[in-house]
C-alpha cells in the first residue's frame, strides 16, 4: 500500500505492506488524514518515532461489527487490563500505544489497523472533510471535561492556530467572554468572523484579570503570558506541549494559589455531537489538500504560515 513513512527521514512510499490487524483490531480504509502539529513536531524528532505517521483521520471499516460505516478512531490503544485503565484512566494507560504517535503506524496510508473499541460511527450528515476534524475537536472538548466553565468566566486563549481556534470555539459556547490572543492577522480575522474576541499579543490585555487562560502557543512564552494573566486562584490549561527544558519562577503559582492543568486528548461523542450540529465550524480552517502521493508537499505545506489545516486525500 501507500504510505508516508518516517524512518531517520520522511517518505512517500507504495511499497509498505498492508497493517497486520492485532487481536481485537479491524482495518480502516482511509479516506481523508489531517496534518497536525504532532506530525511535524514527530518528524524533527519528538518521541523518536518511527512507521507510517498520522492520526487524525475518517475512513471505512473494513471488518467487525461496523464493517462499510464510517468511522473515526481515539487514538489511544489501551490494554484495558492494568490498574490504570481499570481505573478508567485508559488514555494514561502505560502500556498504549498511540496511532502514527507511539509503537502503532499511523493514517498517512491506504489502510491503518485500529482497535474496534476505538471507533466512532460517523453520521451521515458530515463530510468526510468534518469528520477528519473529530480527533482535534474532542481535544478542545477535553477542557470543559476537566475544569467547570462558567457563563461569566472571563477566558484568555493563547495561540491563533488549528489548536487555539477550536479550544475557542468550544469554549465559547459556554462562556460570553473568550477573548482570542494571537500573531497572524488572517487567523484572528477568521476568529473574529465566527463572533469571537480577539487581540494581537501587542494589545493592552487586562492583567491578573482572566478566571481561566489555555496556553496553545506550543511556544515557550505561553506559560509567562498566562500567568500574567491569570486572576489569583484561576486556573492555567496548557495544551500544548514544548520540546525541551523550560524555565519559570513558580513562586506565583504558589502566592497566587495559580491550578495548572494539562490537558491533552478528549471525549470523540462530544466532539462528533458539536460538529454534527454545527456547534464548531472547520470548513474555514482547511487551507490546503494534497493526494497521499504527494503527502510530502502537504507536510511542507502544513508548516507555512499562515496555515491552519492541510488534508490528505487517500482514497
Ligand atoms: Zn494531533
Ligand atoms: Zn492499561
Amino acid at each position: 500500500m501507500q504510505a508516508i513513512v518516517l524512518s531517520d527521514h520522511v517518505e512517500v512510499r507504495d511499497d509498505r505492506p498492508s497493517p497486520t490487524p492485532a487481536d481485537g483490531e479491524v482495518l480502516v480504509r482511509v479516506l481523508r488524514a489531517g496534518v497536525c502539529e504532532t506530525d511535524l513536531q514527530l518528524i524533527k524528532g519528538y518521541m523518536g518515532f518511527r512507521g507510517v505517521l498520522g492520526h487524525e483521520f475518517v475512513g471505512v471499516a473494513q471488518s467487525g461489527p461496523l464493517s462499510g460505516r464510517r468511522v473515526v478512531g481515539e487514538i489511544n490503544c489501551a490494554c484495558w487490563n492494568c490498574e490504570t485503565c481499570r481505573k478508567g484512566l485508559n488514555t494514561h494507560c502505560p502500556n498504549r500505544t498511540v496511532l502514527g504517535i507511539l509503537n502503532h503506524d499511523g493514517a498517512f496510508a491506504d489502510l491503518i489497523a485500529v482497535p474496534q473499541r476505538n471507533l466512532h460511527v460517523v453520521p451521515d450528515s458530515l463530510s468526510d472533510d468534518v469528520a477528519v476534524f473529530t480527533e482535534p475537536v474532542a481535544a478542545a472538548f477535553q477542557i470543559p471535561a476537566q475544569i467547570t466553565v462558567r457563563p461569566d468566566d472571563r477566558i484568555v486563549v493563547l495561540g491563533d492556530g488549528r489548536l487555539g481556534n477550536l479550544c475557542a470555539q468550544v469554549l465559547a459556547r459556554l462562556s460570553r467572554r473568550v477573548l482570542v490572543v494571537g500573531k497572524h492577522q488572517e487567523k484572528l480575522a477568521l476568529l473574529q468572523s465566527m463572533g469571537i474576541d480577539i487581540a494581537r499579543l501587542s494589545d493592552p490585555i487586562d492583567e491578573r484579570a482572566a478566571d481561566i487562560v489555555v496556553d496553545c502557543t506550543g511556544s515557550e512564552s505561553g506559560l509567562p503570558t498566562a500567568l500574567k494573566l491569570v486572576r489569583p486562584r484561576g486556573t492555567i490549561v496548557l495544551k500544548t506541549t514544548v520540546a525541551g527544558v523550560q524555565t519559570i519562577a513558580w513562586a506565583p503559582f504558589v502566592i497566587d494559589e495559580v491550578t495548572l492543568v494539562g490537558s491533552r486528548c478528549g471525549p470523540f461523542d462530544q466532539a462528533l455531537h458539536a460538529l454534527e450540529r454545527g456547534f464548531v465550524n472547520v470548513q474555514p480552517l482547511i487551507s490546503d489538500r494534497f493526494p497521499l502521493a504527494r503527502g510530502l508537499e502537504a507536510l511542507e505545506r502544513a508548516q507555512t504560515k499562515p496555515v491552519l489545516k492541510v488534508l490528505i486525500d487517500v482514497n
